[in-house]
């Protein structure tokens, strides 16, 4: 989507520190961290947010998910949380769905 910063993080066209990238997913730090570890997990497809999932997304949701988890692990992290904004109303401001992957040292 020609507007939306995280699609142009994807395209290479706004610079991200990027720490992992494959055909469905990529991952990068936030801009403005709130933990030691604090990354943003998105999928490639442009998806506003959860309230627009459908059923063709089921098997990239789950790999979202079990990246996610090895991504942490990998970044040494003994815990997480992932958080999930959704919509106006639940604090969403980058209308491109993402995972907060938030952990401490
Ligand atoms: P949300 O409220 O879930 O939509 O959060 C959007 C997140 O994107 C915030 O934590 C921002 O700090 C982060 N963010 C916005 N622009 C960028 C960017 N260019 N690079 C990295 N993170 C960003
Ligand atoms: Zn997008």
């Amino acid at each position: 989507m020609s507007n939306c910063i995280f699609c142009k993080i994807i395209d290479k066209s706004i610079a991200a520190k990027i720490v992992y990238e494959d055909n469905d997913i990529i991952v990068f730090n936030d801009i403005h961290p709130k933990a030691d570890i604090h990354y943003l997990i998105i999928p490639k497809v442009h998806i506003e947010s959860m309230l627009h999932l459908e059923s063709k997304h089921t098997e990239l949701m789950g790999k979202i998910m079990l990246k996610t988890n090895m991504i942490a692990q990998e970044a040494g992290l003994l815990g997480y949380k992932i958080n999930i904004n959704t919509g106006v109303k639940g604090g969403q401001e980058v209308f491109h769905l993402h995972l907060h992957l938030l952990g401490n040292k």
